[in-house]
C-alpha cells in the first residue's frame, strides 16, 4: 500500500520521445557532427542515468554534466562514454582523473590547479575542454588570453585540449543577431588560432537553438538540450515536431462536493463561487508544483478537460475543481505533459521551461517507457 501511495505522483519519461528528437537533430546536421547531449541537472530533471544509457545507444558523441558527482554516478552505473564536466571547481580532481571525466576549463587558474593535480597523479595528456568568453560574460578565456593560452598548453604533456568551445547568450533572440554574429566571428577568430596549434581540437558553440537558426556554424560538435527533452524553442513551427520527454501525473485521490461560497484551503484562499465538485491531488510544492500557480492560476487537465487549481497549493497536496470535468477517484491527472505544454506553465510562473522541468522534486519517482 505505501509503495502504491508513494507512486501516485511520477514524472513519466518517454525515452523513444528522446531518441525521436535525437534522430531530428541527427538528421539536420552533417553526419560528421558529434552531438553533446546536455544531461546536466540530472538530465534537465528526467533522470541521467536512463537517458544516458539511451544516448549512448544513439551514437551521441559526449554526455556533458555541471558536476562531477553527477557524472561519477554515470560511470558508476556503467556509462562508459565520454562525459564533459562543466564545473569541474572544487571537484577533487582525482575523482576526475580516475573516472575519465573530461573537465571545462575556463581560467588560467583553474588550468594551473589541473595541471598541478594531474602532474601529482601522474596523468598524461588528459582530455580538457577549453571555453572561450564570445560574449556570454559568464566563464571562459578571451580573446587575449589566446596567446599565453596556447604557450602554456604547449609547454606540458599533462592535459591535451580536446576541444574548444563558446556559448551564445541570446541564440533564441532574433532581435540580438548581430550580437550573436559577432559571437560567431570572434569564436572563428579564437578558435581557429587555438586549432591551428592543436589540429585535432574539436569546435563546439551551438545549443539547441543555436542548431535550428544558426546550422552554419555547427563545427565538428553541437551541444544539445532543452530540445532533446522535446521543448520547442522556436515558435515559427521549425521544431514542432519534437515530442515531450517528461510528463508529470497524478491520481486523484478525494473529491467532495461544496456548496456555493465556501472557502478551500490555506489562508481559506479559494472561494468557490458556485455549488463545486473539488478534488484533492496529492502533488504539492514540495513536489516542484510552484505555489504561484495556485489560485486559479493554473490548471491540470483531467479526462480531456483543464481544471483549475483552486485556492494556496500546500507542500504536499492540492486542490483542483473538477465541477464540469467528468472525474472520479483514481482518475489520473497530468500537470504537464501532453496536453499542457511545460512552455505554458513557464509563462504563468514568468520563467522558462528549463526551470519547470528540473524543478521536479527528487522525491517524484521518475517512471521510463
Ligand atoms: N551548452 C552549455 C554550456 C550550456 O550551459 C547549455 C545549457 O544551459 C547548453 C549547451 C544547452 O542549451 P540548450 O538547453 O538551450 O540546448
Amino acid at each position: 500500500m505505501l509503495e502504491a501511495r508513494q507512486h501516485e505522483t511520477v514524472l513519466e519519461v518517454d525515452l523513444d520521445a528522446m531518441v525521436h528528437n535525437f534522430n531530428i537533430f541527427r538528421a539536420q546536421l552533417k553526419p560528421s557532427t558529434g552531438i553533446v547531449a546536455m544531461v546536466k541537472a540530472s538530465g534537465y530533471g528526467a533522470g541521467s542515468y536512463e537517458l544516458a544509457k539511451t544516448l549512448q545507444n544513439q551514437g551521441a558523441a559526449y554526455l556533458a554534466v555541471a558536476v562531477a558527482d553527477e557524472a561519477m554516478d554515470l560511470r558508476n552505473s556503467g556509462i562508459t562514454m565520454p562525459i564533459m564536466v562543466l564545473n569541474p571547481k572544487v571537484t577533487n580532481y582525482h575523482t576526475l582523473f580516475s573516472h575519465m571525466l573530461e573537465p571545462e576549463v575556463y581560467s588560467f587558474d583553474l588550468l594551473h590547479e589541473i595541471i598541478e593535480e594531474g602532474r601529482r597523479y601522474g596523468v598524461k595528456d588528459f582530455p580538457i575542454h577549453i571555453k572561450l568568453d564570445t560574449g556570454m560574460h559568464r566563464l571562459g578565456f578571451i580573446e587575449s588570453d589566446i596567446d599565453q593560452l596556447i604557450s602554456e598548453l604547449k609547454s606540458q604533456d599533462i592535459v591535451t585540449p580536446r576541444s574548444v568551445f563558446s556559448h551564445l547568450a541570446a541564440a533564441d533572440c532574433p532581435d540580438m543577431d548581430d550580437y550573436t554574429m559577432e559571437q560567431f566571428t570572434m569564436f572563428e577568430r579564437c578558435s581557429s588560432r587555438m586549432k591551428d596549434a592543436f589540429p585535432g581540437m574539436l569546435r563546439h558553440i551551438l545549443n539547441s537553438t543555436g542548431i535550428t537558426r544558426f546550422p552554419q556554424y555547427q563545427y565538428d560538435m553541437v551541444r544539445l538540450g532543452i530540445c532533446l527533452y522535446g521543448i520547442p524553442t522556436l515558435s515559427d513551427g521549425s521544431q514542432n515536431d519534437l515530442q515531450p520527454v517528461s510528463s508529470l501525473y497524478t491520481v486523484v485521490i478525494s473529491i467532495k462536493n461544496w456548496s456555493a461560497g465556501t472557502t478551500v484551503g490555506y489562508g481559506r484562499k479559494g472561494v468557490l463561487t458556485r455549488d463545486s465538485r473539488i478534488a484533492t491531488i496529492p502533488i504539492g510544492y514540495a513536489d516542484g508544483l510552484r505555489r504561484a500557480l495556485g489560485c486559479g492560476h493554473s490548471s491540470v487537465w483531467v479526462n480531456g478537460s483543464l481544471c483549475p487549481i483552486i485556492g494556496n497549493i500546500c507542500m504536499d497536496i492540492c486542490m483542483v475543481d473538477v465541477t464540469d470535468a467528468r472525474c472520479e477517484v483514481g482518475d489520473r491527472v497530468e500537470i504537464f505533459g501532453h496536453n499542457i505544454n511545460v512552455a505554458d506553465i513557464a509563462d504563468k510562473l514568468g520563467t522558462i521551461p528549463y526551470e519547470v522541468l528540473s524543478s521536479v522534486s527528487s522525491r517524484v519517482k521518475r517512471i521510463y517507457f
